[in-house]
């Protein structure tokens, strides 16, 4: 071995030692652009969609509406914006509704280097009890998550971001009554279903502008999006000062069905919900909300998005740990023993496994059921040199990575 290639073996080694020092540490783009969420620019979004008084889906207002979010987006730096038309009937017989509208879901989409799809949404339309046609201001539900997708557009313009990802940042019409007919969320995801596209990760903004006095955050757990809930909590727990909370697994999906039960990645970001007294009420108004807090939980699209993008293409684990979780891994590097110490929060099915660095797994070292408390397993090294994740796998579900090296 020359000079040069040992040279280069050491400054490997060191370079991987670093990466397992400073798994959780920020990226510089990522930092960068989080920093630049403008806690004034979410509230003269949140304000301007309060001004109209109702955003009601069967108010004569929406095309307007969403004319403004397309050219809004274009003064934010998306060029390539458009509506899309589409009609539905709706029926509520409590509100006397029987009808067919036109509705107009507004779509900004930052070009990537590939027609692979990172989609960011909210909704547009609102509701409140009362007199629906004239007064449903909305400023949580879901200015704030317009709010989110307006920010993320001005920031990835700002950086001129440029993903591997198509970046389509969605204002979605006809949410609150999709449960009566076919909102904008389902017209798009059957669209992006029969026109075969990769929608890789969605991420959905409803209702991100109430901070119940913690700055609680609830992040979606839907069964089957594990990784990229994980991807998006510990973005939420590298970039924001937010309380994060995982809903239970069981729970949802919501608006964001219409991609989930089609196979799509879908996470979930939601204020702590039942503590809000102003849900679909005339006081759901931009005096009543966090623009704060709003910003932190915008953080996460945008962060969401560039670390989802960043991903090796073919790395379908990365290394990241849930709070929920302790998972510890010593010695690392592993010369020939090691042991792995876990605390399971409840009892569970757990499975612990060597994975290569595409996410293959190669050897499973412990499975079984384990009572909630402290566990551990220990193992000798005979098979394994290099750079490997090993993740733990909580029913099916949680996975906690660590990237670990074999020094045989
Ligand atoms: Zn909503």
């Amino acid at each position: 071995m020359n000079t040069f290639f040992r040279l280069l073996l050491f400054l490997t080694i060191i370079v991987s030692l670093f990466e397992l020092q400073t798994s959780k540490a920020q990226n510089n783009d990522i930092l960068t652009a989080t920093q630049l969420v403008s806690s004034d620019s979410i509230e003269s979004y949140i304000q301007h969609l309060e001004n109209y008084g109702t955003r009601y889906m069967i108010a004569p207002n929406r095309l307007e509406i969403a004319e403004w979010l397309q050219n809004k987006f274009k003064t934010l730096g998306v060029d390539s914006t458009r509506i899309d038309t589409f009609e539905t009937y709706t029926v509520k017989e409590s509100l006397g509704l029987d009808t067919t509208t036109v509705q107009y879901n507004v779509v900004a989409t930052i070009p990537g280097s590939t027609n692979k799809k990172i989609i960011i949404c909210g909704h547009y339309d609102s509701f409140s009890y009362g007199d629906p046609y004239h007064i449903a201001p909305g400023a949580d539900d879901d200015a704030s998550g317009i709010a989110a997708c307006l920010e993320s557009a001005r920031v990835l313009s700002e950086i001129n971001y440029f993903s591997e990802h198509t970046i389509e940042i969605i204002a979605f019409a006809a949410e609150e009554l999709m449960n009566y007919g076919l909102g904008g969320y389902d017209i798009h995801a059957a669209n992006a279903e029969a026109n075969n596209d990769t929608i890789d990760l969605v991420i959905h903004n409803d209702m991100i502008g109430y901070n119940d006095g913690n700055r609680t955050l609830y992040v979606s757990n839907y069964p089957n999006c594990g990784t990229e809930t994980m991807m998006i909590a510990s973005i939420c727990d590298t970039y924001t000062n937010l309380s994060r909370h995982l809903w239970p697994s069981n729970e949802g999906p919501y608006a964001d069905r219409a991609f989930y039960n089609r196979g799509y990645k879908c996470v979930y970001l939601e204020e702590n919900f039942s503590a809000n007294p102003n849900y679909h009420q005339p006081t759901d108004l931009l005096k009543n909300i966090d623009v704060d807090y709003c910003a932190e939980v915008t953080k996460i699209s945008i962060g969401g998005t560039m670390k989802y993008d960043m991903q090796d293409e073919t790395t379908s684990i990365s290394d990241i740990s849930l709070k929920d979780i302790y998972f510890n891994i010593h010695p690392n590097p592993i010369v020939t023993y090691a042991t792995i110490d876990y605390e399971l929060e409840k009892s569970g099915y757990i499975e612990i496994a060597i994975y290569d660095l595409t996410g293959k797994k190669l050897k499973v070292l412990d499975k079984g059921f384990k009572m909630a408390g402290l566990n551990n397993i220990s193992f000798y090294n005979t098979d394994f040199k290099g750079l490997y994740f090993i993740a733990l796998n909580l029913d099916n579900k949680n996975n906690v990575v660590k990237k670990v090296i074999f020094n045989k």
